[in-house]
């Protein structure tokens, strides 16, 4: 295990293990629900069952109501040099 792999966190500020820079990304999955026909791969929209092409203002709310609780799974990257941290678990 790389000793450099851990975020820097000093006052509630990250910063890069590696160079010291404070752009630091926090990149986390989350659960995004999709629907879509399972046989010809298009999205359905989920409130009428009609196949139907997602607009991006509807492609916005999903995304913006994608959870991240329970998921669990996080890592940090560096916008300067290129650092990324291991994968953080809960
Ligand atoms: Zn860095």
């Amino acid at each position: 295990m790389n000793e450099k792999s851990e975020v820097v966190k000093n006052d509630g500020v990250y910063s890069c293990p590696f160079c010291g820079s404070k752009k630091i990304n926090l990149c986390s999955q989350t659960v995004l629900m999709k629907t879509e026909d399972a046989n010809t791969g298009k999205e359905v929209d989920e409130r009428t069952n009609k196949i139907k092409k997602l607009t991006n203002r509807e492609k916005v709310i999903a995304y913006n109501n994608a959870s991240t609780d329970g998921v669990g799974c996080w890592y940090y990257s560096c916008r300067k040099c290129g650092w990324v941290s291991k994968i953080y678990t809960e």
